[in-house]
């Protein structure tokens, strides 16, 4: 090993990164990591955490609303600062940052603030033009927006990555996309009392999720006042002073004062110098791996967002830490990419885990369902006009629960739960077995006693 600078060079110090260049460094290899623009990555710096710091904001507006009905008054009208809110979420992303950077620091990785490009199979070069000789690789560089086609004025969309800092809280703002970023952003938008457009080219948000979910939140979503366009795109943008004019495929044109795009985000692996070492990527650029997060060539590995295999961070994290402990610690472990809890933290919010209606009656001889949807007790003082919608989807063979999907306040907390049983196995009788909680929402999940539907059933008898 004498001819190597460090055990390990770590491109990128996002969740997978950070997390397998410390836990290498604990079994004694000697660590690098390179880091272009903050440490902590996308999750840290412009995902998970300030979004969700923005999702507990836009929240209040209900709670002053709400709390009318449960005998409050409050005196004069709430007002809200954008400028107050993204100040002090900056100040939380600081002190994050510095927690990780300190972490490193902790476990004597090396860090260095700088673009990292493969060279050949043991040499990374920094930007300062110094080559790194590493033993093994590990690229963990994350991903980024996708803008999509080049459609006129689509120099004028921001993504999530602008979001986090505009100068103003848009007045009327429309989204493009029906995925996680722009579901949740919309959301947060309209909590904080923006007018939103959400349009997105498929039959209905959410695409990949279980339909009945789907629906759910669409029409909470509208009852929320968010305008939902769905079997259009937005064809183009033209500024008009200081706003937009949205062009949509239908030949509607909405006036914002921003579009957002996210349609989707793209594995970073331009000019990391996968090409001239013949490092095997997919279709969509990301890096194939195999289950121990090998690329085709021998000491060149990658997890993450960049493999673009379950684009989350947790999964992130579990994918580079097991990197770490194969490689340094002597064990074998795969990370199990099925059955992954997750959470869209839209108002109202979801919970998943596990198969959708859809796909369980494409593998399954015999599926029950079962449905419950209520209206929430905090919603009778209120007076919210909401739903809590839940779903157990049960093998009718085995009694196994195959599925979980739930659409109301804290799902992503209940889901976190649910999913410990699920990857156990728990039937449905243990979920009967389990006693109540009360009063609480999610004593429903052990309550629900009538099939919705049953498919398969006679076949099989
Ligand atoms: P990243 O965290 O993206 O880290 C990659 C790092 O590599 C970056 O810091 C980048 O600057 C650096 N880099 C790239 N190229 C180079 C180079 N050549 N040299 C040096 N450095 C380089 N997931 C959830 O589980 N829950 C959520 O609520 C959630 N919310 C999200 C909200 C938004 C708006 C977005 C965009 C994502 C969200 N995600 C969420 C997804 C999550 O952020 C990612 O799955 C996760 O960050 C991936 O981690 P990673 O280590 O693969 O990459
Ligand atoms: P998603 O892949 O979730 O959604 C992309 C959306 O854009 C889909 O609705 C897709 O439509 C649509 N789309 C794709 N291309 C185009 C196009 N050319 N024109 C119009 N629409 C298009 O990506 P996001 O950007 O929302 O998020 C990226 C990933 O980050 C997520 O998949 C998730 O893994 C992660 N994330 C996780 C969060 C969480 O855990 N809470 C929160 C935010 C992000 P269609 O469905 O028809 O393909």
């Amino acid at each position: 090993m004498a001819d190597h600078d460090v055990d390990l060079f770590v491109i990128g110090a996002g969740s997978g990164g950070v997390r397998a260049a410390r836990i290498a460094s604990s079994y004694g290899a000697r660590v690098m990591v390179a880091e272009e623009f903050r440490v902590g990555g996308t999750c840290v710096i412009r995902g998970c955490v300030p979004k969700k710091l923005l999702v507990y904001a836009s929240r209040f507006s209900h709670e002053f609303e709400d709390a009318a009905g449960f005998g409050w008054t409050i005196p004069t009208a709430p007002t809200f600062s954008w400028h107050t809110l993204i100040a002090n979420k900056d100040r939380e992303i600081d002190r994050l940052e510095a927690a990780y950077v300190s972490t490193l620091e902790r476990y004597k990785v090396n860090l260095v603030r700088s673009r990292a490009v493969i060279e050949d199979a043991h040499t990374v070069r920094l930007s300062s033009g110094v080559k790194v000789r590493a033993e093994t690789i590990l690229i963990a560089t994350g991903g980024w927006p996708h803008m999509g086609p080049k459609i006129p004025g689509v120099e004028h969309a921001i993504s999530s990555n602008e979001a986090f800092h505009l100068t103003e809280l848009p007045k009327r703002i429309v989204i493009q996309g029906g995925g996680y970023i722009a579901v949740e952003f919309a959301c947060i938008f309209a909590g904080l009392g923006s007018k939103v457009t959400l349009v997105y080219r498929g039959e209905n948000i959410l695409r990949g999720f279980d339909d009945d979910i789907r629906a759910h939140l669409r029409h909470e979503m509208e009852t929320r006042g968010i305008t939902v366009t769905c079997g259009h795109t937005v064809d183009a943008i033209e500024k008009s002073g200081d706003a937009f004019v949205t062009l949509l495929s239908n030949g509607e044109k909405v006036v914002a004062d921003k579009v957002m795009f996210a349609i989707g985000r793209r594995p970073n692996v331009m000019g990391l110098g996968c090409e001239g070492l013949n490092i095997k990527c997919h279709e969509h650029g990301g890096i194939e791996v195999d289950e121990y997060s090998r690329t085709s060539v021998p000491n060149v590995y990658a997890v993450g967002d960049v493999t673009n295999r379950v684009n989350l961070t947790p999964v992130a994290i579990r994918e580079g830490h097991a990197f770490a402990d194969n490689m340094y610690g002597g064990k074998d472990i795969k990370v199990d990419h099925i059955n992954v809890p997750t959470a869209v933290f839209s108002e109202p919010e979801l919970g998943v885990i596990g198969l959708t209606e859809a796909q369980a009656r494409e593998t399954l001889a015999v599926l029950d369902v079962y449905k419950t949807s209520f209206r929430p007790m905090k919603a009778t003082l209120s007076g919210r006009n909401t739903r809590v919608f839940m779903k157990l989807l049960v093998d009718g063979t085995t009694d196994r629960v195959v599925g979980c999907h739930i659409a109301g306040p804290d799902a992503g907390e209940m889901i976190q739960l649910v999913g410990i049983s699920v990857r156990m196995g728990a039937t449905k009788a243990d979920f009967d077995a389990t006693m109540a909680v009360h009063p609480t929402m999610a004593e429903e999940l052990v309550t629900m006693r009538e099939k919705a539907m049953s498919y398969g059933r006679k076949a099989a008898e």
